[in-house]
């Protein structure tokens, strides 16, 4: 899927020379000449980034950044601030607000590229991510979905990520611990024997196909996914 991206800018030649640019890498485009114009956009529908000029008629880039930064609807939205002033303060004042980078007047378009999809990788690591397929089972990232042959597989969350996990990296040995810091966050407190019942539920899942023989117990160890 194309990242979409809404450029606010009230310069027509900066707009239009963006737009053609990011049009052109892939990324689907939406422009809006003003704050209050791009709210109206906001309000109908999220992009996965705005790129948003400092400098605006009426409400500025930057209060506009603040605003959407204060509404958790648009909180974690990625804001990329574009201007032409180039002093440190302006740029420290860019991130106060809330924008994830900064990119000043004049850029090369290789430039503001490069910036964009380090901000969508940062916001979205998920979404960049390709299918994997091992043994006839296929994960799909994006999609959220695993197919043993013609058959979806009906994973709870956490046995989606548990597969995700184990899919990335085939025939090493995990211990619970590193599963759980990597498929539960290392913010949570849980035991590592509820690592268990979900490689118990996720094994339930793929025996249909026979795929409950990829995760193997290593004793004493933790698991392993064989990779074939
Ligand atoms: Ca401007």
């Amino acid at each position: 899927m194309n990242a979409r991206i809404l450029i606010v800018e009230d310069e027509p030649a900066i707009r239009e020379l963006i737009a053609v640019n990011l049009r052109h890498a892939g990324f689907m485009v939406s422009e809006a000449e003003t704050a209050e114009a791009a709210r109206v956009q906001l309000d109908a529908g999220l992009p996965d980034l705005v790129l948003l000029d400092w400098m605006l008629p009426g409400q500025s880039g930057v209060e506009l950044a603040r605003r959407l930064r204060a509404e958790s609807r648009t909180a974690k939205l990625p804001i990329v601030m574009l201007t032409a002033r180039a002093q440190e303060g302006d740029k420290l004042q860019g991130f106060d607000v809330g924008a994830d980078d900064y990119v000043t007047k004049p850029f090369s378009p290789r430039e503001l590229l490069a910036r964009i999809r380090a901000v969508l990788r940062r916001a979205a690591p998920e979404t960049s991510e390709e299918p994997i397929e091992i043994a006839g089972l296929r994960l799909d990232p994006t999609a959220f979905r695993v197919r043993a042959g013609e058959r979806t597989l009906d994973l709870s969350p956490t046995e989606f990520r548990l597969l995700h996990f184990f899919m990335k990296n085939p025939d090493r040995v995990l211990s619970r611990a590193k599963l759980l810091d990597n498929v539960w966050g290392d913010r949570v407190y849980i035991e590592e024997r509820t690592v268990d019942v979900h490689i118990r539920r996720l094994r339930l899942a793929l025996a249909p196909g026979g795929h409950d023989r990829l995760i193997e117990t290593v004793r004493g160890e933790g698991y392993r996914f064989l990779p074939r």
